[in-house]
């Protein structure tokens, strides 16, 4: 027979596994998803998989090619896969006797929330419910089963309302008076089952399906559905998952953790996901099916012995009440880990003391575990140095750098639930999905708090800073969407009672409505009234081990884009090896110098301005004495005025009168300025070097201040710092030629009066096409090229990015850009004048030193883009620099 990895020539979209029989395997992510593709693998070496078969993702697109339809080539597809899992269970599908059930199963290439749920126990109907209760000598067993069918089935298929089917079991229980679904009898569930098909027939008009098969292609068709589902779509959107991957549908032999005390079904993983421990964790409950332990129905037992003493709970972990079973799947855990190389999230069920494995795949884990394990792993030799680089998501370190809750800062504890996910988070309450986002939307902070999360709520976690729930467990939706997403969460903070409603939350006496503050300590389950004090976070330990592995990987240099000493200050502890961009202008906003600025602004001639100039002078080299001092030893690369000259002037009618007696000009003198420097397109108008051109002296008293600030720190250090003076948005040589000159002639003056001079360069931001084309010259008198590759995306998108929100979500997802081109750079368009314009400027000037210097410096994927072209280096804000050094070390390693 074929294998995925070598198809029979014909279209072929069944693959079988279990049984000795394994047609696809763990690479065969693309075509079999996810979930198949390890079901494959696992079976593949000898671990226990009930037998089973994948219809590819390839069937996924022509069933949506065919109108929703399948071709009748598959039917017999399907044919031979269920015969496969009936040869090796030796059941029949349909069979009054004996009846082999399956679980129907979604699984894409990428785990996906959104997905239709899976259907458990499908093959029972009226008839085969009475073989399953004789062959298994229990009928409670065989009721319970068909129930829970029949409401999966009803809810993830038939997409009927759930609600009644859950409220038909608790009027069923409250009747009898029992507290949980195990306490209901054989006779209970076969009531219980008349009155779920007469919900059926009510709400869907025609009979609860009683043939096998359309049961199964009922099923098969719901899961090609659930592909378009809007929940699938928004997570899509979120995640960069493109829609034409589609699902895999996994089909497979049914084992039974509900046939009582043996029997059990369970989560877990290698190692701890939160913290990196390594050690087993996870949940089980016993006498329980599918999704029981992630559902919050009853509270999961521990696996381990330590975890279940740690937490101090009562009921007996796994490694207690089945010892044997237990000690066999530890030797799986190890198995597994030893052949996927990584932590793996596992599913599990134990069917009167037979272990069997459901499902396996690399766990999602915070950042903090994410380092901690490759670090471990790397240690115990299980992958090497690089590939424990390769493992840590850049992005995610975000995580670990920012501040946590001060131990120290008083707090008032509402309530405590589960640490699901670390990190500290503050913000206004909210009780729905949809709230949060709104409120987010408009800039707000929010904590959203439910008593459970479900797919549904995806929108709204992804907007919330951190998520507080009242049910389920560390493996619970809430806490494995958090982690994966990086927002601090608490789950099964079981004192909470939640009015979602009246949007209102108790504890006891103490209220907590919709809008008020809240904070929630993901590390610790602590949940506070209020907001707490931070502090920063700890950047050696695993994090340095990892840091320093990638910095021997990498070929990037990393700068950062900072003005203040403070930033400055931040940026060389995150590991910053220079600036890459020290903007002026914020510099001039201060109170202590606007006045000075407005004057040079509101002067009529030179003379007036080099007056307002001398006072700028020493403010702007303290300024620059400050950051040379904490940068000492590294290049600094300073931006020369960049900003139209309105930005500095008042805009609002109250504010002429005092900022005219300031500068000492009148309120009409004020006005006519300012309208005299009004533009209609301020981003192409008036500001960079075209300032410089027309105003000679403003760059000259900037150039001035920096030379003289270089010169008195390495006077008093004796470490010269090294400046790199830039001047922006130069379209022509000659304009750089011109600023060149009054730079030189500056840095000659400068050093002429001090007896000394200083190792400096000039250079320019290739922020137009205009200036990416003629590099080559530009090269001549350019010692570096700095990339603007905000203003560059601008000018060669022809798209002004504070207008471009309007319409740029949609066209990411009609397709057009692949992603917001300000934030991940557009490699095809922007990206090729990069190339061309590095291209032409190395040939014209070798050595020529490259970096860039947008938003787009702290993007992994902008700056995979870097080192392919071969750039010096990138340069990122003071908290990226850290996830820039580790995307370039990524970069550098995927390159060889
Ligand atoms: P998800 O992608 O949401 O995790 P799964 O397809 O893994 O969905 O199914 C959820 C749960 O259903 C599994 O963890 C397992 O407990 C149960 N399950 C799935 N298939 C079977 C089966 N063949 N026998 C017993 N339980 C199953
Ligand atoms: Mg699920
Ligand atoms: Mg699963």
């Amino acid at each position: 027979m074929a294998t995925a990895a070598n198809p029979a020539p014909e279209a072929r979209y069944v693959y079988r596994f279990g049984g000795g029989v394994s047609d696809g395997g763990k690479g065969d992510k693309n075509l079999l998803g996810g979930k198949g593709a390890n079901l494959a693998e696992m079976a593949s070496i000898g671990l226990p998989v009930p037998p089973g078969f994948t219809i590819s993702t390839a069937m996924c697109a022509r069933y949506y090619d065919e109108g929703e339809a399948f071709p009748e080539s598959l039917r017999a597809e399907v044919a031979d896969g269920l015969a496969h899992i009936e040869a090796v269970t030796g059941k029949r599908f349909g069979d009054a006797a004996d009846p082999l059930l399956v679980s129907v199963r979604s699984g894409a290439r990428v785990s996906m929330p959104g997905m239709m749920d899976t259907v458990l126990n499908l093959g029972l109907n009226d008839a085969t419910v009475e073989g399953l209760a004789a062959v298994s000598s229990d009928a409670r067993f065989a009721w319970d089963s068909y129930r829970r069918f029949i409401q999966m089935y009803a809810d993830v298929v038939l997409e009927l309302d759930h609600g009644a089917f859950e409220e038909a079991l608790e009027i069923a229980k409250e009747d009898n008076g029992y507290y949980l679904d195990t306490d209901l009898t054989a006779d209970d569930l076969k009531a219980l089952v008349a009155t779920y098909k007469g919900l059926v027939e009510e709400q869907w008009g025609k009979p609860f399906p009683q043939d096998v098969h359309d049961q199964l292609w009922g099923a098969v068709g719901a899961v090609f559905g659930s592909w378009q589902s809007e929940r699938a779509k928004v997570y899509r959107r979120l995640n960069d998952i493109p829609g034409d991957w589609g699902t895999a549908v996994n089909v497979q032999a049914m084992v039974f953790g509900n046939m009582g005390e043996t029997s059990a079904t369970g989560v877990a993983f290698t190692r701890d996901p939160s913290k990196g421990d390594r050690a087993y964790y996870g949940e089980f409950l016993i006498n329980a099916q599918g999704e029981d332990v992630v559902a919050g129905i009853r509270t999961p037992q521990y696996l381990t012995l330590k975890a279940r003493e740690e937490a101090g709970a009562k009921p007996a972990s796994m490694e207690e009440a089945m010892p044997a079973v237990y000690a066999e799947l530890a030797a799986v855990f190890d198995r597994l880990e030893d052949h996927y190389r990584d932590m793996q999230d596992i599913e599990f069920t134990v069917q009167q003391g037979k272990l069997w494995m459901l499902q396996t795949r690399s766990g999602k884990r915070t950042a903090k575990a994410a380092l901690k394990i490759a670090v471990d792993m790397a240690g115990e030799g299980l992958i090497t140095r690089d590939e424990a680089v390769l493992r840590v998501d850049p992005a995610a370190l975000d995580q670990l750098l920012h501040p946590t809750l001060d131990p120290d800062a008083t707090r008032d504890v509402l309530t405590k639930g589960l640490p699901a996910s670390p990190g500290a988070a503050s913000g206004k309450v909210v009780f729905d999905a949809d709230t949060a986002e709104k409120r987010a939307a408009a800039g707000e902070a929010v904590i959203l708090v439910r008593t459970e999360t479900s797919p549904e709520d995806i929108h709204g976690m992804h907007a919330a800073k951190g998520i507080l729930t009242a049910r389920g467990g560390m493996t619970s939706h809430a806490a494995v969407v958090a982690r994966g997403m990086g927002r601090p969460c608490v789950s099964g903070a079981g004192t909470l009672s939640i009015d979602a409603k009246a949007r209102v939350m108790r504890v006891g006496a103490r209220e907590v409505r919709e809008g008020d503050t809240l904070t929630i300590d993901g590390t610790t389950g602590e949940v506070m009234i209020g907001s707490v004090a931070t502090v920063q976070p700890e950047l050696s330990g695993d994090f340095g081990t990892l840091m320093a592995w990638a910095d021997v990987a990498r070929r990037l240099k990393v700068r950062t884009n900072a003005e203040t000493p403070a930033d400055c200050r931040t940026a060389r502890e995150f590991g910053a090896e220079g600036i890459g961009l020290c903007r002026t202008e914020h510099m001039f906003f201060e109170a202590s110098r606007i006045t000075a600025v407005r004057q040079m602004i509101l002067a009529t001639d030179e003379k007036g301005r080099r007056a307002a100039l001398e006072k700028l002078l020493p403010e702007q080299r303290k300024d620059f004495t400050e950051i040379f001092e904490v940068m000492a030893g590294l290049p600094v690369t300073i931006r020369l005025l960049d900003p139209p000259l309105h930005e500095f002037l008042p805009h609002e009618e109250a504010e002429f009168a005092d900022v005219a007696a300031a500068t000492g000009v009148s309120v009409d003198q004020l006005k006519r300025r300012a309208s005299e420097l009004h533009e209609f397109n301020p981003m192409l108008g008036h500001r960079g070097c075209r300032l410089g051109v027309t105003y000679p002296e403003i760059y000259e008293v900037q150039a001035r201040a920096i030379f003289e600030a270089a010169l008195d720190v390495a006077d008093k250090s004796g470490e010269a710092p090294i400046p790199e003076v830039m001047i922006p948005l130069v379209a022509t040589k000659r304009e750089l030629d011109l600023m060149k000159t009054v730079v030189d002639k500056a840095a000659e003056a400068v050093f002429a009066e001090r007896g000394h001079a200083l190792d400096y360069l000039v250079g320019t931001m290739i922020e137009l096409p205009r200036a990416a084309l003629r590099a080559g010259e530009i090269a001549e008198s350019a010692e570096f090229f700095s990339f603007g590759t905000n203003d560059l995306t601008q000018t060669t998108l022809g798209v002004s990015r504070d207008d471009a929100s309007r319409f740029l979500t949609s066209y990411v997802e009609q397709g057009i850009y692949a992603k917001d081109p300000f934030v991940s750079i557009d490699v095809d368009g922007v990206g090729e004048l990069v190339k061309l314009a590095a291209e032409r400027g190395r040939a014209a000037r070798a050595g020529l030193k490259l970096g860039i210097c947008g938003e787009h410096g702290g993007d992994p994927a902008s700056i995979a883009f870097c080192e392919d072209v071969r750039l010096d280096y990138v340069s990122a804000s003071p908290y990226r620099v850290p996830i820039a050094r580790l995307a370039a070390a990524q970069a550098a390693l995927k390159a060889r």
